[in-house]
């Protein structure tokens, strides 16, 4: 038994134990980067299409704009922030969502100035500390889109057309349902609210304690209580749609005409709300029916950035969870085949080979081509079997003979073919194009 001091704690117990990882966090590693790599990918290649701006905050924040901004009666500023004193007593925590910090650093930063609208993206780690079960996790990341300074309906599509976009290029578009709604502005929903709470009320002894709470603070959550008993009571409850006034009902229709017209697979489902206080007018989710996992979620929020101190600046944005995205690509297999392995791998017969090698090497890597070399001065059977284990394309073989000839050969991986080249950078890049 050992103890250890750091940071004012004692760990007690053997030093040379096993540290593994903590609950709720995972190690992405070999071919699951690769997947990552290319969500990534097509992630970054879909926002610079739509002209969007890349914007990366931090990944704590003070608490209060979590507890502003997300709303202090909602589940993940209640139950499962990260929330701790940091060393000069401020209260910190570390992000479990987005939009809080590109509102605040858009605000802070003055972004208002720029060009209107503002489209920022970003791919973000988050955490929460939730209860795991497959496909959540206590750390997490999403890929989000905010736009700054539309309020037109045309914003909510533009949104809607980029998270879609990503699963169509995916190739899962036909596995995850778009569901929309529209929550109103405070208008309607001051109806709507009155209107609940009267058919709640009676029904309120019945219901979860979870229910009971929403009532008094939140009670548009109430519909959408996942608990059996409260679904009952709730069969015939008064839906938001049948309250919008005219201009939120004008742009819903807006929203799902348009969405219609450009070949967007949507159902309606009134009873979406969305966790988060911040919603209005339009909100939306990405189901995997298959697995009962929700893959993204997303809505206007026109309030928020006056919540948070600034001007009034109409906004609307999507969080998808890139976590879910690959895990429905390796559900369905369409990660096969992804990433890319060597095209070539050099084989040196003695380290006095190395300097010509590498520089031939170097000079091929500049050209876009992927190369690995032996870096263990081990035997040439080893090189092969190492190059055929990262599934090398094809391999550069420089012998004794060969380097005195500046020659080289280049044995194609995949059926064993071989060729003699010149030791020269072209000629060998035109035996792999072969
Ligand atoms: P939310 O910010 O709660 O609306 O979440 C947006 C999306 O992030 C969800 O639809 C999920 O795809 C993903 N997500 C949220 N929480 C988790 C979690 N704990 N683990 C993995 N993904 C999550």
């Amino acid at each position: 038994m050992h103890n250890t001091r750091l940071c004012g704690i004692i760990f007690h117990g053997d030093v040379t134990m096993k540290i593994t990882k903590q609950k709720g966090t995972r190690d992405i590693i070999l071919e699951d980067t690769k997947i990552w790599q290319y969500v990534e990918k097509n992630i970054r290649d879909i926002c610079r299409e739509y002209n969007l701006n890349e914007i990366r905050t931090p990944v704590f924040e003070a608490t209060e704009l979590f507890a502003r901004g997300v709303g202090d009666e909602t589940d993940i500023v209640n139950k499962e922030m990260y929330t701790f004193l940091d060393k000069g007593g401020r209260s910190i925590t570390l992000r479990p969502e987005l939009t809080a910090g590109v509102v605040r650093s858009y605000i802070e930063n003055g972004m208002m100035s720029q060009a209107s609208p503002l489209k920022l993206w970003y791919i973000g780690n988050m955490y929460r500390y939730e209860k795991m079960q497959k496909g959540r996790y206590r750390e997490f990341t999403q890929f989000g889109l905010e736009i700054f300074g539309s309020s037109s309906y045309l914003a909510d599509i533009e949104t809607i057309c980029v998270s879609y976009e990503l699963f169509k290029r995916l190739g899962i578009s036909d596995k995850v349902e778009l569901s929309i709604n529209s929550i109103g502005c405070e208008t309607c929903r001051k109806k709507y609210i009155e209107a609940l709470k009267a058919y709640v009320l009676p029904r309120l002894d019945n219901m979860c304690d979870n229910c009971k709470v929403r009532y008094e603070k939140n009670p548009m959550r109430i519909i959408d209580c996942k608990e059996e008993k409260c679904k009952v009571e709730l069969e015939n409850v008064p839906m938001i749609t049948d309250y919008l006034c005219d201009e939120c009902r004008s742009d819903f229709e807006k929203v799902c005409n348009t969405l219609n017209s450009i070949g967007i697979p949507y159902v309606i489902d009134k009873k979406i709300v969305r966790g988060l206080d911040y919603y209005n007018k339009t909100v939306y989710e990405y189901t995997a029916k298959d697995l009962g996992l929700a893959a993204g979620g997303g809505g206007r929020y026109d309030k928020l950035v006056e919540t948070l101190g600034g001007n009034t600046t109409p906004a609307v944005g999507f969080g998808l969870g890139i976590d879910r995205i690959v895990l429905l690509l390796k559900e369905y297999n369409m990660c096969e085949n992804i990433g890319e392995s060597a095209d070539m791998y050099f084989t040196i017969i003695d380290d006095l080979a190395y300097p010509k090698a590498i520089n031939i090497v170097n000079e091929i890597r500049r050209r876009g081509y992927i190369v690995d070399i032996d870096i263990c001065n081990r035997s040439f059977k080893s090189q092969l079997k190492y190059a055929d284990k990262i599934k090398a394309k094809y391999v550069c073989i420089i012998g004794e003979e060969e380097l005195k000839n500046n020659k080289c050969i280049i044995r194609n991986m995949n059926d064993g073919t071989q060729s003699e080249v010149a030791l020269d950078v072209c000629d060998i890049i035109k035996g792999i194009e072969r």
